[in-house]
């Protein structure tokens, strides 16, 4: 048998995170990640305090901000590279109005320095009353992400590259085939539905379709563009375009009115031909209070989840990963607004 202190059971941003959080606290943990592209791996990467429909913002969004970057940090200094590319946000405006009201917006206490007070004009794109600019946003390289922890974690022999199986779980022997655990965190996106122990999670997912394209004018390396959805390059001269959002095409194939939707929403403001090369999708564990789920079974105490980071995969995970380590580890209590416990139904 071995010993570890955790099993953690996924592999995106949720998993990684905590996974992170575990190797800095030095606790031996494995994790299961059954191969499957993950939501997160089809993610953008964007790093945003601020809500682009109505430009406001949200709850600890500085506090994350300065966190993410701090973990992004301690992680280059063993993985070797840095993932963080601080290339902000650009907004094209619709009209004045919206000016207006981000200058406004930009007077406020919470928004004074996320929101930009000088506007700027943007080459080869449409932007007739310019664009906004996101101060503090970034953007992971979330490719680089995922293969530099991967590689990392294999090397240490933690990864394990195989679907984790609930029926092998032994609750009163703290078993799990060969391992002796102390805790297992379940960190499953939408799968959660198909486990056992936490199937009643009030997750709902939610589509959302990417596509790379190659642009026939190209346009600054240097920035994210956002106009419906964000564009901005990725390698080998292509640019990513996206993501979509659908709760009600749920089948694991590619919609074509996303595709549709994602050029139409191209071509109203990039006015040169483009041609799509790959397309993608993934499933964003959501829920109806938009707050993460975290917490402890009511049964089995040394079962965790980790789960409903929205569409704040990144700075959701790497916060709130700290927020569940501290739980486990401390006996801190969780924030009532990400616990649990806030869903009686849930056994
Ligand atoms: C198109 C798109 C664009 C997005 N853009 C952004 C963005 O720009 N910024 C941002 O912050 N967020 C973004 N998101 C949201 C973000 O991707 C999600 O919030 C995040 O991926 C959720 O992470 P997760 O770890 O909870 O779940 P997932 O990423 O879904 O990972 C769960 C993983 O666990 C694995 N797993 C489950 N059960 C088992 C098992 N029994 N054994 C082994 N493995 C298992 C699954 O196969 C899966 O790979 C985007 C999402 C989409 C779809």
């Amino acid at each position: 048998m071995k010993n570890v202190d955790y099993i953690i059971v996924g592999d995106g941003y949720a998993a990684l995170f905590l996974a992170h959080q575990l190797k800095i606290n030095d606790k031996s943990f494995v994790l299961f990640s059954e191969g499957r592209k993950s939501a997160s791996q089809v993610s953008a990467g964007i790093i945003n305090p601020v809500v682009l429909k109505k430009f406001t913002t949200f709850w600890k969004a500085q506090e994350q901000i300065d966190f993410l970057k701090e973990t992004l940090h301690q992680i280059e200094s063993y993985t070797g590279e840095n993932y963080l590319i601080e290339n902000p946000i650009h907004r094209i405006f619709h009209d004045e109005n919206e000016q207006k009201l981000w200058l406004k917006k930009s007077e406020n206490n919470e928004l004074t320095h996320f929101l930009d007070k000088n506007f700027d004009h943007l080459e080869v794109v449409k932007n007739d009353f310019n664009t906004g600019k996101v101060n503090q946003s970034a953007r992971l390289n979330v490719n680089g992400f995922f293969t530099g922890l991967f590689n990392f974690f294999e090397n240490e022999s933690q990864l394990i590259k195989e679907k984790f199986d609930y029926s092998k779980i032994n609750t009163s022997q703290n078993t799990y085939e060969d391992f002796n655990f102390k805790h297992i965190i379940f960190c499953e996106g939408i799968v959660v539905k198909n486990n056992p122990y936490f199937s009643d999670l009030p997750i709902d997912p939610n589509k959302g379709h990417h596509i790379k394209v190659k642009l026939s004018v190209p346009i600054s390396p240097n920035i994210t563009i956002k106009k419906k959805h964000f564009l901005f390059p990725v390698n080998n001269g292509l640019f990513f375009y996206g993501g979509t959002y659908d709760r009600e095409q749920l089948h694991h194939h590619i919609d074509d009115s996303a595709v549709e939707q994602l050029i139409k929403g191209l071509s109203e403001f990039y006015p040169y031909d483009f041609e799509i090369k790959d397309t993608n999708f993934g499933f964003r564990p959501t829920v109806k209070d938009r707050r993460p789920i975290l917490g402890r079974h009511s049964e089995h105490k040394n079962l965790y989840v980790f789960n409903g980071l929205g569409a704040r995969g990144i700075l959701n995970g790497c916060y709130f990963s700290k927020s569940l380590y501290d739980f486990i580890e401390e006996n801190i209590p969780l924030h009532k607004e990400v616990s649990l416990d806030r869903f009686t139904t849930v056994k």
